[in-house]
Order: structure tokens, then sequence, then C-alpha cells
């Protein structure tokens, strides 16, 4: 079977056409072959070559066009360009070997079957010829094809070596069994759990590309239980599993926040791609297990949890390099107020609470309340259905009142300046206080939001602390 049929993209032939006029041999590779087969688009080329990569790449290119700007990465060996909608790389083929002390391969020159050995399972080991007297051969030297039709995934040599050599790939087959629904074969997660220990000399930055493709995976649970049972957890999220398990006094028990967050963090993923709020389901019960208490009258509380969680992701995102900007703002301002829609529903929806949440929430009021809705994970459906109810209760107030007050990104109708401007006053106490009455008035609904009562409120509060116009 020719299967250079099933390559789409144009730069195969060209490829394929330039090596033999180069008198090499070239073979597309990894994930696009593999991709094939499970009829999934697939976006980076990499082409190998048994020969020079850069030489090919540059040969290529020149054929297609003398304007596109190659890439050349001499100390790796490799060379890429953009071309159509995709990032095509090349590549020698090599050898590697690797010595225990060090993660960095000893690499040479070799053969496609050298580095078909060195490629991370038997999927990702196919390749494709694209030139000479094998062109449009596919090459499957380690049983990948039939990996895919049993949904494997295994290694291509001795898994004991291959993740010893390269740690990360222990959390690649976890990504992949997540991320295609595959199972990792026995002997290859054993080999897993034994080498778990490696991972710590693998950069946070490489691991956390590899949580964050399991998070926006279908079912980001399969592999988060999968990290768990080989121990890979441990290894740079242990707070998550401090979640796991469950305690009983007097018959009392609280459920299992590590179920129950993958519950949430699946939840949202039905519902959601974006990272960051994966982020915080995935966070917002994490200072559980350092916040539960025993209370013969109520049980098992939990008190304040939302605001050390909140605490607790400012030191693992430090921990994971995670970008320490708005997006952790904005996952800590998601954890620190995911309590709060279910406490207006248990008191009372009045106008003023919603009116508070619309403040502190702003712009993320929406993520917040798919939060709120993943976070009901009863096994009750009476009472799910009751909190889903009043969630829709509150949406629809918190609608009502969007329109009416406009308290997203809420900004004083009476600015600072302006105060002081009036009283005569420089930056100081008395100003503070005039601004803070002037939200809290608007926020309970006591005056409107707008210029007129709230200049009317601050002449008032500005007599009541004594302050005279200034009459300049
Ligand atoms: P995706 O692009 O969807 O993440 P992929 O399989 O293309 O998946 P890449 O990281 O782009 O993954 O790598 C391309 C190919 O290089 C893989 O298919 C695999 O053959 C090989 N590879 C990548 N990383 C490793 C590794 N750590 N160890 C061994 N081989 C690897
Ligand atoms: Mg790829």
């Amino acid at each position: 079977m020719n299967f250079l049929d099933k390559l789409e993209h144009p730069i195969y032939g060209i490829a394929g056409e330039t090596a033999d006029r180069l008198g090499v041999q070239a073979y597309a590779v990894g994930g696009v072959v593999r991709d094939i087969f499970l009829n999934r688009e697939s976006k980076d080329i990499d082409i190998v070559v048994v020969g020079s990569g850069i030489e090919l790449a540059t040969a290529v290119a020149s054929a297609i066009s003398p304007n596109i700007h190659v890439n050349v990465y001499k100390n790796f060996g490799t060379a890429q360009f953009a071309y159509k909608d995709a990032v095509v790389e090349f590549v020698g083929a090599r050898k590697e070997s690797y010595r225990p002390d060090s993660r960095k391969p000893i690499v040479e020159d070799g053969t496609l079957e050298d580095d078909q050995n060195r490629r991370d399972f038997t999927i990702n080991a196919l390749a494709i010829s694209l030139n000479g007297n094998t062109k449009g051969l596919l090459i499957d030297s380690f049983g990948g094809i039939k990996d895919i039709q049993d949904k494997i995934i295994r290694t291509p040599l001795d898994p004991d070596i291959t993740f010893s050599d390269d740690p990360l790939r222990m959390m690649r087959a976890v990504r992949f069994a997540t991320q295609l629904n595959f199972t990792i074969l026995d002997r290859t997660f054993q080999a897993i759990q034994d080498n778990a220990k490696r991972l710590e000399i693998i950069s946070k930055e490489r691991i956390v590309d590899e949580l964050n493709k399991i998070l926006l995976s279908p079912t980001p649970s399969k592999g988060i239980i999968l990290l768990e049972k080989s121990g890979l957890l441990a290894q740079f999220l242990p707070e998550l599993l401090a979640l796991k398990g469950v305690e009983s006094i007097d018959g009392k028990k609280h459920k299992d926040n590590f179920f129950h967050t993958l519950e949430v963090v699946d939840k949202i993923r039905m519902v959601s791609n974006n990272i960051w709020l994966l982020w915080a389901a995935l966070l917002h019960d994490i200072a559980k297990p350092r916040t539960k208490r025993y209370n013969p009258q109520v049980g098992w509380t939990f008190h304040g949890h939302e605001v050390l969680g909140a605490r607790m992701a400012d030191r693992i995102f430090k921990n994971l390099r995670l970008p320490v900007n708005e997006k952790l703002k904005y996952v800590k301002k998601l954890i620190s107020l995911h309590l709060r829609p279910i406490a207006l529903v248990e008191d009372q929806i009045t106008d003023s609470a919603v009116r508070r949440l619309l403040f502190d929430a702003g712009d993320d009021i929406d993520d917040l309340m798919m939060l709120c809705e993943a976070d009901v994970t009863s096994k009750n459906q009476r009472k799910v259905q009751l909190y889903l109810d009043n969630f829709a209760k509150v949406r629809v107030k918190l609608k009502e009142i969007e329109e009416k007050d406009r308290l997203r990104n809420w900004q004083p109708p009476i600015s600072g300046e302006l105060i002081m401007q009036t009283f005569g006053l420089s930056p100081s106490r008395e100003v503070g206080i005039i601004k803070t009455a002037i939200r809290e008035a608007i926020l309970d609904g006591i005056i409107e939001n707008d210029y007129n009562a709230a200049m009317e409120l601050m002449l008032k509060e500005g007599e009541k602390l004594g302050l005279t116009l200034n009459n300049r």
C-alpha cells in the first residue's frame, strides 16, 4: 500500500523529490504518521533524513521559494520553517545513548532504525518513506499499528531503559493515554511506578506542559488518576495528593476531596477549554486538608479553605513555574470566591449580596458561576437539582442587577481627586473613609450608582467628619 496518499500536505512531495536529488533517504515520522491512523488532525510535521537535516531543510525551502526563512539549530542538528499552516522540522536520523548520571544523551548520526529506537512509544515510532525505491512504504518496526488498534501505550524498548533515559516520557505516557483514551500496558506502567522518582531531574516547565495537555483532554480525571497511581503526582503536586482519603469519627464521614476535585475538573472540561479555569477547578479545595476540623455538633468543617487555598495557589504556581501574573490572580480570585454563590443561595438571594458578588468577581463572574455549578457533586440527585435551580435564580438576579447597576468593572462615580478638591484635602485617611462610604452605600443599594447620589453622600460624609468646603 502506498501511504504517501495519506500525507496530504504538499511538503511531503517536495521533500521527497529534493531528497532524491540530494541522494539521501527521508521519512515522515512521529505524531503525523500516528495521527493518520487515528484520524486525528496534526499540525507540526517532522521529517527525518538519513544524512543532514539542515542541508535537506535548506534545499527544500529554496525549492519552494527563495523567500522562506529557515531557522537553523546547529547544536541540535535540526532546522525548521513554516509553510502552508504547518511548522516543518527536519532532523538527521540519530542514535542516542544515555549515561545514568546525566539527562543529556550522547548523540551520533544513525540509521532510521537507531532513530526509531529512541522514540518514546510504539505508536510514535512509525515512519513513511518519502522517496527512493521505498517511497510510500510504512515502516513499523515495533508493532505501532497494532498498538493503535488495541489502544495501547507501550515503549519500543525495555520500558525501564526508555523511562530512565528520559523521565519526561512517563508524563507523556499518561498524557497520550488520557488524550487518546488508551491503556498503558501493565509492564510499561510498572516501569513508570518504578522510575517515578526520576521525574525530579525534569524541569517543571516540561512537566506542566504535559499536565496542561492532560487537563485539556476530554476526561482529565483519567490522567490525574494515572498520575496518582503511578507515583508521578507526588513528585510535583503533593498538595493534590493530600486531598485523598476519607476520615470518619462517630460514624460521620467527609467526602473524598481528591475524587470530588476530579469530578469538578471533568465537569468544567465539558463546558470550557480555558486552562486557567481548569486550574482553578483543580485547586479550588486544595486547602481542605489543612483546614479540616471535626466538631461533634456539626461534623466536619473546612473553615477558611477558600482563603488559605488562594494563598496556597501562590506557592504552587511559583513552584511549578506557572505564570505569576494576571492568570494567577484570576485563579486565586475564583478559589477565594468559590463558596460565595452557594452562601448566597443558602442565606437569601438579596440584591445587595448579589451586587457585592458582582463587584468582587467583575468580568470573571460567568466563570465563577461555572465553577460553582460544577462544584455540586452530591450523589443525591434531588439535592443537586435543588442547587442547580437556585444557581439559575442567582444567574437571573445577576443579570438583572448588572443591567440596572452596571457593577462589573465598577469605577466609583466620584473620584478621590474630586473629594480632595471639594474639601481642600491632601491624600489622607478622610478621603479613604468617604470613598468607602460611597462604595458601601452603592453596594448595599442605599444610593444609586450615579454621580448625583454619590455627590450628595460625599457632602453628608464630609460634614460628619467636620470637613469644610474648599472655597477657592
Ligand atoms: P503532540 O504534537 O500532539 O504533542 P507528538 O507525538 O507530535 O504529539 P511531539 O512532542 O511533537 O509529540 O514529538 C514528535 C515526536 O518526537 C513524537 O511522536 C515522538 O516520536 C518523538 N518524541 C517527542 N518527545 C520525545 C521524548 N521525550 N522521547 C522520545 N521521543 C520523543
Ligand atoms: Mg507534535
